[in-house]
């Protein structure tokens, strides 16, 4: 996976990002940047995932230059633990302590780790890659995923919510179902809709 040469021809620019991926030789970096940005199917990157994605390789690179073995899935779960919001103090001090002792030097990986602020003006400005506005199929398409989650959700912490007060016997209910439904109306005429049906026919009939 991980190749050590430095791809002189990658080297697009003096920026944090472009700086990084030449010390750490990460080739075809700035190709899968964009290619990861601009795809136009779900598995389109936002920039922070981008982020996330650099500095894993950075990661890796640093690992690679210790000499270090890794299984499958660790360089990522190493990262998660240097900078996930959800790792505890003593997890991440744990962590960095044995980097350390496997002559990795964390500060300075740490200090080359790029913000998604920083990729996205690599993008824009040294690469001047652009993002195409995605179509009006892809944008319902898209909100109706994100409605669609957020029901399920809503549907869940109340089937809990009821479920818990039920067993703290402050609630008396039997078997139940819970069921979400959002209604937009229009104030034009009167008219009300689920979110989907709207959705579905593309506007009020009115
Ligand atoms: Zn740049
Ligand atoms: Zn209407």
């Amino acid at each position: 996976m991980s190749e050590s040469t430095t791809d002189e021809s990658n080297v697009t620019c003096g920026c944090k990002v472009g700086r990084i991926g030449q010390r750490y030789g990460l080739s075809n970096l700035d190709d899968e940047l964009v290619r990861y940005w601009t795809d136009r199917t779900d598995e389109r990157y936002s920039t922070r995932e981008l982020a996330e994605h650099m500095n894993q390789r950075v990661l890796q690179a640093a690992l690679d230059d210790a000499g270090l073995q890794y299984r499958d899935g660790e360089i990522e779960n190493t990262y998660r633990l240097l900078t996930g919001d959800d790792v505890s103090s003593g997890t991440r001090v744990q962590t960095r302590k044995e980097l350390e002792r496997d002559s990795v030097p964390v500060e300075d990986i740490e200090g080359d780790f790029v913000s998604h602020q920083t990729v996205y003006n690599h993008l824009t400005n040294c690469l001047e890659a652009e993002l195409e506005s995605p179509s009006d199929e892809e944008r319902l398409e898209r909100s109706r995923d994100k409605l669609g989650a957020l029901r399920n959700r809503t549907a869940a912490v109340t089937e809990d919510t009821v479920a818990q007060l039920d067993r703290n016997d402050v609630l008396d209910v039997g078997e139940f179902d819970v069921l979400v439904n959002v209604t937009v109306t229009c104030k034009d005429c009167k008219q009300q809709y689920t979110v989907r049906d709207l959705l579905e026919q593309g506007g009020c009939d009115c």
